[in-house]
């Protein structure tokens, strides 16, 4: 199917479901605005550098991710918990859904089409070290993975090891630095 042919799909859909009074189109346009402007891999980018910059904080989102997350104004779509697990130069976190394709859309969006992916669902928990190695990232020999399975109840989400050399960097200048697969947990935070 093309591109235009799904606009057209969409389109019809959407006349039905307001000519059968099932949805307002209010609604819809919040939908819309909700996952074009105000879901995404930024929300998460800016937790991330609040937890680096501030302990009290950071100590806050690894006990109960969940009100954490709230208290920065990013709120679960699905009413879902969250965890976040920390990267240390000893524990590189792995997340995903191995049953189907859950994913923390509050801080970081839609997932990837790989995160859907058979193989990637299936690698990341049987060899989540092969899966890190094709991403390119280098963990320690000695470093333990530990693999978190997301579900509709519970997300989970990677804070990745601060870089080094971002010492006097501030909040805005360090989200620049958190891509979302780093949040995911298959690769590192850019360097500066
Ligand atoms: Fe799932």
């Amino acid at each position: 199917m093309s591109d235009e042919d799904v606009a057209l799909r969409v389109r019809a859909l959407e006349s039905l479901l307001l000519e059968k009074g099932l949805v307002e189109a209010p609604a819809i346009d919040e939908i819309i605005d909700l996952f074009e402007n105000r879901l995404g891999p930024q929300n998460g980018a800016r937790v991330v550098a609040r937890a680096w910059s501030d302990p009290d904080f950071k100590a806050r989102l690894l006990e109960n991710a969940t009100d954490a997350i709230v208290e920065m104004g990013y709120e679960a779509v699905q009413g879902e918990d969250m965890v976040v697990v920390e990267n240390t130069p000893k524990v590189q976190n792995l997340v995903v859904c191995t049953l189907c394709s859950c994913f923390p859309w509050a801080t970081l969006g839609l997932p990837p089409v790989w995160y859907k992916s058979a193989p990637y669902r299936s690698r990341a928990a049987s060899d989540p070290r092969g899966v890190l190695a094709e991403f390119g990232t280098e963990i320690a020999a000695d470093a333990e993975v530990r693999v978190w399975d997301s579900n509709a109840e519970l997300r989970y989400m990677v804070l990745p090891e601060r870089p080094a050399d971002t010492n006097g960097m501030s909040e805005d200048e360090l989200m620049a630095l958190v891509t979302r697969d780093s949040m995911i947990g298959v690769t590192k935070a850019l360097a500066p």
